[in-house]
């Protein structure tokens, strides 16, 4: 490409040359001819006219011009617009003899063969032009068909050439698109890491410009209970009057955050004015707000739990101070004494199991060999059972539990605690094994059984469906709460069937440690 510029540039340089050339050349032919004919001829001609004796005014001799002046400017030959002239005085009249001289043949042929380079210089600058433009409209063609399939997401064709330039050009484009290819990349692995996140975050985000919507995450829509659409106003989204009003909320241009509560949801919102829009991030915060409930219900019925004996306590103890008695009615405060400390001591140990048990993230991987627990549990309550005159019955053939042996203990325990302590006559059984590769507990009586009414809420915090003095004689009330929260640490399950009456069966499964 370049050579052929340099060669058009060489050969109208020469053309300008040649015609420059040739132009002095014709100047100087035409003078020196005109020059020498002329003033020949209209010298001759001057002297007819003044050695003639008959002088007519003659308007023309031959091809020479006569003509009568009064006073010219000039006088003498000269040359002016391919005419020369001779002004001359004779007797009072000037005479002004003039000829229009033509070319010769020798100039026209020059001026001809001038014609003809120049029409074949321009020819040729025509075509080489020509060519320079079909070449240059074939490059601008590959490029605009590559910048077309780099728009379209199509991979581009390079096409393959001679020329050194139009090599290095192409190699100069593809270069940029291979950069241009992999930052392409960089963006769409980056959006699709961006969108991943986004995506699996367990806040709703929302990005708003001008109330229309930006960005958003699936998060968002569930808090919202709609399906929100890019581009579409925040407002058009949301139908029903609860999320209009909660949209509205949003839509306020300001930086703010606040709680809202949306169907059965408790929302934390925090929106922010952030670039040229509105980036709003939407948390659950429902179970903090339950909890926090739960928590404040839990330290009320804590502490009117721990008020109870701790009144008795002070009861007894200050009737035993200020009055006198004999030997066994002290005897019989003080065991009072004993029995409410008892239940105050118990009372906190269940508390801070429990809250051990609540705040605990990471169970202890752990199997328990169930002989040892079975053996305590003999020890412990065949004496309550005997005293009672009911028959206490373990079949545990189960070598491990999938759990640790104090949680183990503390399912048994509190199961079989409350099994005799609400049955009056008959048994309390105790079974342990395997069903479905699950550790499977039972723990049925034939006591008091259950009310309906009772049983979906006695494994609440202090539920107990016992009241008054009674209630504390019952127990803490935690018993039940604490099984049920060891077994949901471990993703077992529990079952009650119970029939006021005729007795209870608690069935206890935990799956096996993988
Ligand atoms: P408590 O300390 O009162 O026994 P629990 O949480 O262990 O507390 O039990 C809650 C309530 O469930 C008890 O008050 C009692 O009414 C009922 N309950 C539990 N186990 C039995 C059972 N085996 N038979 C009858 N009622 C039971």
């Amino acid at each position: 490409m370049k050579r052929l510029i340099a060669l058009f540039n060489i050969l109208l340089a020469i053309e300008i040359i040649l015609i420059s050339v040739s132009g002095f050349f014709l100047y100087s032919e035409i003078k020196k001819a005109s020059e020498s004919s002329s003033r020949h001829l209209l010298f001759t001609t001057k002297n007819i006219l003044l050695h003639s004796k008959h002088f007519k005014p003659l308007k023309q001799v031959g091809s020479v011009k006569i003509e009568f002046l009064k006073k010219p400017q000039e006088t003498g030959f000269f040359e002016r617009n391919n005419t020369a002239y001779l002004i001359f005085k004779r007797g009072k009249e000037y005479i002004r003899l003039s000829y229009t001289f033509h070319l010769n043949k020798f100039v026209e042929d020059i001026l001809n063969l001038l014609g003809l380079l120049f029409a074949l210089f321009t020819f040729l600058s025509l075509f080489v032009s020509y060519l320079i433009s079909v070449q240059s409209d074939k490059v601008f063609k590959y490029i605009n068909e590559i910048i077309k399939n780099i728009k379209n997401d199509k991979k581009p064709e390079f096409p393959k050439f001679k020329d050194k330039n139009l090599i290095r050009l192409f190699y100069g484009i593809k270069e940029i698109y291979k950069t241009l290819q992999k930052r392409n990349q960089q963006i769409n692995q980056q959006k699709e890491r961006l969108n991943h996140i986004i995506n699996s975050m367990s806040d709703g985000l929302l990005f708003l410009k001008n109330g229309n919507i930006e960005l958003f995450n699936p998060k968002i829509e569930e808090f919202i209970g709609v399906e929100l659409k890019d581009g579409l106003n925040l407002l058009d989204c949301c139908q029903s009057v609860e999320t209009i009003e909660f949209c509205e909320k949003l839509l306020e241009n300001r930086t703010e955050t606040f709680e809202y509560k949306l169907s059965n949801m408790w929302l934390f919102v925090n929106k922010q004015q952030v670039l040229d829009g509105l980036l709003i991030v939407v948390s659950d915060i429902t179970e903090q707000k339950e909890y926090a409930s739960i928590k404040a219900k839990f330290f009320a019925d804590a502490s009117h739990e721990l008020k109870t004996p701790i009144t008795s306590i002070l009861g007894y103890s200050e009737t035993i101070l200020d009055s006198e008695m004999d030997n066994d009615t002290l005897k019989k405060f003080l065991k009072y004494i004993n029995v409410n400390a008892q239940h105050l001591a118990e009372l906190i140990e269940d508390i801070l199991m429990l809250h051990r048990l609540e705040t605990t993230r990471t169970k202890e991987v752990k199997s328990c060999d169930v002989d040892i627990v079975k053996e305590e549990l003999g020890v412990s309550f065949s004496k309550f059972a005997s005293e009672k005159g009911i028959e206490f019955i373990i079949n545990c053939d189960v070598d491990k539990a999938p759990i640790p042996c104090g949680y183990l203990k503390s399912i048994l325990f509190n199961l079989v605690d409350n099994a005799i302590k609400y049955t009056e006559k008959g048994f309390v059984k105790v079974e342990c094994f395997i069903e479905n590769n699950q550790f499977t507990i039972e723990v049925s009586d034939s006591g008091a059984g259950i009310q309906k009414q009772h049983i979906n809420r006695i494994f609440e915090r202090f539920y107990t469906t016992h009241k008054g003095r009674d209630r504390m004689l019952s127990g803490t009330g935690l018993g039940l709460a604490i099984v049920k929260h060891i077994v949901e640490l471990y993703g077992g399950d529990i079952e009650v069937e119970s029939e006021v009456g005729k007795g209870s069966r608690f069935k206890i499964t935990l799956p096996s440690l993988t």
